[in-house]
């Protein structure tokens, strides 16, 4: 695929503006002129055939001359909730499950989890969103949500943030067919799993595991346990394994 340029503000008319990274890069790496033709995409679900029509010092101009409504999109929505990994393997997953087409990322919080990122580290994380959907073509932009903890009843959180209740079953049931299913080496094996066509939302938990609290917990809101075979995987193998799973029925 020919290189694509990522555009901030929603492309609506026949202009668009490139600021930023993505214009330094059109401008100085690519050598970018006056009346070449690139490809734009907003992460709204299409992608745009525009031609430049001003280079600033700053910012390039583009006229759109085509919008491709080009949905790459699974038919139903997943979710993972992952108890990140740090540093590189935490950027690794988001990629991959970028590719995969995940739709929402949503850091966990756990008991024997390590700090989730704050605010500059999420950025960090949107940003690799759009380099993994610039290279694989996606349109939509996988979703990274603000951490989160698995069960509303955390008897560690008190404050209950608006994500916490989202991932909470009992306060936000799922539409039939919707499959929410939290990944622990003494669970059923997930190939066992009737996979339906669903919505899918899958947890998998810190180095250390989940408690067996959170998984008494969790089972008891309706989540179900599942193994991922007989190795222990890394956190970010272990959620890659599941949304491979869920993508390519
Ligand atoms: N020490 C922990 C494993 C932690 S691995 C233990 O023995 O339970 C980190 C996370 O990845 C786990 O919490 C689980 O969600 C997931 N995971 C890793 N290997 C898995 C497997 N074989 N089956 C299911 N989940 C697994």
């Amino acid at each position: 695929m020919s290189e694509r340029f990522f555009v901030e503000s929603p492309t609506v008319g026949e202009r668009a503006l490139l600021e930023g990274d993505e214009a330094r890069h059109l401008s100085r790496v690519m050598r970018a002129a006056v009346g070449d033709e690139v490809l734009l995409f907003d992460g709204n679900g299409a992608e745009f055939l525009a031609r430049i029509s001003a280079i600033r010092k700053s910012a390039i101009e583009l006229a759109i001359v085509e919008r491709r409504p080009i949905d790459r999109e699974l038919p139903f929505n997943m979710t993972l909730a992952v108890a990140l990994p740090k540093g590189e393997r935490q950027k690794w997953l988001v990629e991959k499950a970028t590719e995969l087409g995940v739709t929402r990322l949503v850091p966990l919080i756990t008991e024997r989890g390590v700090a989730q990122p704050v605010e500059s580290a999420l950025a960090r994380l949107r940003r690799a969103v759009v380099e993994a959907s610039k290279q694989c073509g996606r349109n939509r932009l996988m979703e990274i949500g603000e951490p989160a903890a698995l069960i509303v009843q955390s008897p560690k959180s008190k404050a209950q943030s608006q994500e916490t209740v989202a991932l909470s079953p009992g306060s936000c049931p799922l539409a039939p067919g919707s499959l929410r299913l939290i990944a622990d080496p003494s669970g059923k094996p997930l190939g066992t799993i009737e996979r339906g066509t669903g919505d899918v939302i899958a947890a998998v938990g810190p180095e250390g595991g989940f408690t067996p609290g959170e998984l008494a917990a969790a089972v008891e809101c309706g989540w179900q346990p599942v193994s991922l075979g007989k190795s222990i995987l890394r956190v970010e193998t272990a959620a890659l394994a599941i949304a491979a799973w869920a993508a390519l029925r």
